[in-house]
């Protein structure tokens, strides 16, 4: 078994304070060590990032642009040897971790290679000003101009660990900045597999560097480094409020990827077509990674006549799934990430049962050993008051509620603390367009749960700040400088 180093200045560091066990979710083996973090690593990674930083900012844009792209072929080769790791440390099934894992990390890496030579510079028109006791008048010219941010902390939450990571390094590396990952505890080993090839694609040491450790001290540790300039964060909302607590004391940069409560909204004209495109998106937050998705539609809101069509539908989706071995091809429904997450959701459905939730389908512990296993669950009849219909339960649970017109399907739509991605289905697409409108989140789905590349990704209220996806990114790990002269 593999124990692992941090991955500093494009060399395996072996840690000071030793290792800790990452856990296979499906056969609850250990799959290898990840090195925990000491103050000093941490500082060492972040310094070895300052002094790579400059001379990567420097390199010209298409010589950035040919890295990223080699990195892109690297992945693509090589990705394929790290699918049994990748598969082993997530629990996710070969579906998911063969079309949306490795496919998605060398999409983003050829995307951001683009991304290195889009225009950096906006150009102002010149502007007639007159005279002050400040200068003398004239035609003054201004251009706005992207300047990377310097070392950015990048800081993820487990699932997706190198889709995610390939979200914030390849966007970070494309404007010339350098990078300390923190992957999480959960899933960190194919994250930290990427040093040497990265390193193989050409990138420069010290360029992208990987920390892990157990508990909370390494992120801790990387948002309070004063030679950090940005954290890009993917995790929880608790968490993302103390990394903005913490950033802000020091004035960082901070991008923050945070929950989400996703309401499906099934207007009254929703017609066959809708409601079958209604219960394929819903039913994902069952088949996509168990629910362990932040933009999942985890709360599907049916106008009432309809109620009780769509909760049958989700009822024999949901019955029709199969749970189990992530690595079987036939395997729709894999295991949960930890004991922990699976009690977490188990107290969850325990608790809406207690409040007076229907289960409609599963709420019971599968009989399937070993491994984290959580039934694909549908409560009916929830209230907004309900914790279950307001707390984000990262789990294979769909609440369901039903209401009498759209201003009450808003306001219920809108009641939680979050706002990362609502959907809405129906017949009439202006009308579901119009009803977008009313909703307080940063992304709304029409009829479907695809995603669009470039679309801008991020959340409104609890659910973050700032956007990324896109040219987006590039904005988001650049500052804006104003170039003014005389002409
Ligand atoms: P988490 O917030 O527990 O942990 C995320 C990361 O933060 C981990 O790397 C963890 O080690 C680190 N961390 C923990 N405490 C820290 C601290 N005090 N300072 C700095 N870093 C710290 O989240 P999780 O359980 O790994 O992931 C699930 C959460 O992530 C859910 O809330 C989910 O909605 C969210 N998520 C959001 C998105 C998005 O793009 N909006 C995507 C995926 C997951």
């Amino acid at each position: 078994m593999t124990a692992y180093g941090h991955w500093i200045a494009g060399a395996w560091r072996t840690p000071e304070k030793g290792h800790y066990p990452v856990v296979n979710p499906a056969t609850e083996q250990v799959v290898g060590e990840a090195p925990e973090s000491a103050p000093t690593d941490i500082a060492d990674a972040v310094t070895s990032a300052r002094a790579a930083q400059s001379g990567w900012s420097r390199t010209p844009p298409r010589e950035r642009a040919a890295v990223l792209d080699r990195i892109a072929d690297v992945l693509a080769e090589r990705g394929r040897d790290l699918t049994p790791l990748l598969q082993a440390e997530t629990g996710a099934t070969t579906r998911v971790t063969s079309t949306l894992q490795w496919p998605t990390a060398v999409d983003r890496f050829r995307r951001y290679a683009r991304g290195a030579t889009e225009a950096d510079v906006i150009p102002l028109a010149p502007r007639p000003v007159r005279a002050s006791p400040l200068a003398p008048g004239g035609l003054i010219g201004a251009a706005a101009v992207r300047r990377p941010v310097g070392v950015v902390g990048c800081i993820t939450s487990y699932n997706f660990p190198v889709v995610n990571l390939a979200g914030k390094v390849a966007p970070a590396l494309a404007m010339g900045n350098a990078v300390v990952v923190k992957p999480a505890p959960q899933d960190p080993l194919c994250c930290l597999e990427l040093g040497p090839l990265f390193r193989e694609a050409g990138l420069p040491d010290g360029v992208f560097n990987v920390v892990t450790g157990s508990g909370a001290e390494a992120g801790q540790a990387l948002v309070a480094h004063p030679g950090v300039d940005m954290i890009s964060f993917t995790g929880s909302t608790a968490v993302g409020r103390q990394i903005a607590e913490s950033a802000g004391r020091s004035m960082k940069r901070t991008l923050l990827e945070l929950g989400g409560k996703g309401a499906a909204v099934v207007l009254g004209d929703a017609d066959d077509e809708a409601i079958t495109s209604a219960i394929g998106a819903v039913g994902s937050v069952w088949s996509f990674h168990s629910g362990q998705v932040c933009t999942a539609p985890t709360r599907v809101l049916v106008h009432r006549p309809l109620y009780e069509r769509v909760v049958t539908g989700l009822q024999h989706y949901a019955q029709s799934l199969t749970l189990g071995d992530p690595v079987e091809n036939s395997t729709i429904m894999g295991p949960l990430i930890s004991a922990a997450q699976r009690d977490r959701v188990e107290a969850h459905v325990a608790r809406a049962r207690a409040e007076g939730a229907r289960v409609v389908a599963g709420g019971t512990r599968p009989d399937l050993r070993p491994g984290f296993y959580a039934a694909p669950t549908l409560l009916a009849d929830v209230t907004p008051g309900m914790a279950a219909a307001r707390e984000e339960i990262f789990g294979p649970v769909v609440v369901a509620l039903a209401f009498d017109d759209e201003d009450e399907a808003a306001e219920i739509a809108n009641s939680t603390p979050y706002g990362l991605y609502d959907y809405v289905f129906g017949a009439d697409t202006a009308r579901a367009w119009a009803f977008a409108a009313r909703l307080r989140s940063g992304n709304v789905g029409i009829n479907t749960v695809q995603r669009h590349p470039e679309a801008p990704f991020g959340g409104f209220k609890h659910s973050g700040t700032g956007r990324d996806g896109g040219s987006f990114a590039l904005h988001a790990y650049s500052e804006v400088q104003s170039l003014v002269w005389s002409s």
